[in-house]
């Protein structure tokens, strides 16, 4: 039985503490930290009505290293879930280096005045997490996280040799709003904003304008949905990690609504990441239109619909070639009667939780940094399946 602490009391750590709570055959101590404390004590509140179980809270300023060290020596617990903001990453893994704990997140680090993230950052951390002995587990959200898995159990049970790898990210979930986003705004638009990337042997990285590249793709249980290809971290360490491969890419689906939004938002220059002097003060445009946005937490009561995430993978199995789909669906409402969360945060808040236990219960402990699929995927899918994440294999077509 391990104590787990929990950093951000937003949407994901909202649905990472409820699931912390009833994962009593883990944890047996669950404490929740965060900046504002009006939040932690109505996400504790929340869990306390929904599981009735008493979870700790604190509060603390994650980018603070000796603040966060004072809290793990008084507090001890076996391992840190931080689903704080990407901004948090590496303070939040110095803090754990001092303070001898084991260290989860859900998105890799970005620094705050470059939107730009990647895992050399995190990756430099190695050696010193196998110096102290300590896990540092990394992007154990839904993408990244669960996909990195999908194609874990892919190489491990499904193909000899993995060429080809399409990452599918569909929310066909409607909130009624005209724009929000699903997750923390600024976060969000940062990374649908950037250049289109992907990667192919022989050429490497290969770029393409944002969204520029669409695709119409049949999702189980949503149908057909315009899909555009975007960057997005996993397909960094999974290019690494997987045998065979010859190219991979990520698409997610935005409505024509949602993209017009976004379009006008930047042609008048309200995404923009650098301070602007407004009325004799500075003020940084993105963080302005985060103010404005709803709340990412509040589109749970009003958020109909289904997300579908997987991976459509492409290879050779004894001799002979092969595509499946492995794919998770999820229904906006059923989290939200279970969590008060929509799909979005409950799709990554669930494996977060999932990645803290195998760590705490030493079944993915291992000093060092390592990405999901670095792992045995076994526990990971059996645990997630049982958490509220069901999984499914779909034999497809094989196009080439
Ligand atoms: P929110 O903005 O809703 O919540 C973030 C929380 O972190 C807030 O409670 C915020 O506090 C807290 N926080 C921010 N800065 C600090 C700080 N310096 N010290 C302490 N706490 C801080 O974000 P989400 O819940 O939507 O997202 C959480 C994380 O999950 C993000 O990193 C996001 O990138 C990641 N994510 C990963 C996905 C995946 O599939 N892998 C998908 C979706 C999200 P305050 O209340 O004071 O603002």
């Amino acid at each position: 039985m391990s104590k787990v602490l929990i950093i951000g009391a937003g949407g994901v750590g909202n649905v990472v503490a409820h699931k912390c709570a009833q994962n009593t055959e883990a944890f047996s101590e669950v404490v929740l930290a965060s900046r504002t404390e009006n939040r932690v004590r109505a996400v504790a509140a929340d869990v306390k009505a929904d599981t009735g179980r008493e979870i700790g809270i604190a509060t603390v300023n994650a980018d603070n290293v000796p603040e966060t060290v004072a809290l793990l020596e008084k507090l001890r617990p076996d391992v840190l879930i931080n689903v704080a903001l990407p901004y948090q990453d590496l303070p939040l893994m110095d803090a754990c280096l001092h303070a001898g704990v084991h260290y989860v997140d859900t998105a890799n680090y970005e620094p705050p005045n470059l939107a730009k993230f990647e895992y050399s950052w995190q990756w430099a951390y190695r050696e010193r997490f196998e110096r102290a002995g300590l896990t540092a587990l990394l992007g154990s959200g839904f993408d990244p996280g669960v996909t990195n898995v999908f194609c874990a159990h892919a190489q491990k049970h499904l193909f000899d040799s993995i060429e080809l790898v399409d990452i599918m990210d569909a929310n066909a979930g409607d909130h009624g709003y005209p724009f929000a986003t699903n997750f923390n705004p600024e976060i969000n638009i940062r990374e649908i904003t950037q250049r289109g990337r992907y990667w192919e042997k022989g050429a490497e990285w290969r770029e393409t304008d944002p969204l520029s590249v669409r695709r119409d793709y049949d999702y189980p249980e949503i149908g057909v949905k315009p899909s555009y290809l975007m960057y997005h971290e996993e397909l960094e360490s999974l290019r690494l990690n997987l045998r065979g491969l010859r190219r991979i890419r990520f698409f997610m689906t935005f409505s024509d609504n949602y993209l017009n939004h976004l379009r006008i938002l930047q042609n008048v220059g309200m995404t923009r990441i650098d301070p602007v002097k407004f009325q004799g003060t500075e003020i940084v445009p993105i963080q302005f239109l985060k103010a404005l946005l709803p709340d990412p937490a509040s589109l749970g009561p009003r958020t109909k619909g289904k997300t579908c995430i997987g991976c459509d993978i492409t290879g050779t199995k004894d001799g002979r070639r092969r595509r499946v789909f492995i794919y998770n669906v999820c229904d906006h409402q059923a989290c939200y009667r279970e969590v008060k969360s929509q799909a979005i945060s409950y799709t990554t808040g669930v494996p977060a939780m999932v990645g803290g236990t195998l760590v705490a219960n030493g079944a993915w402990r291992r000093p060092g940094v390592w990405n999901m699929e670095q792992n045995d995927p076994d526990p990971f899918l059996e645990l997630l399946g049982k958490s509220g994440l069901p999984w499914q294999v779909k034999e497809l077509p094989v196009e080439e």
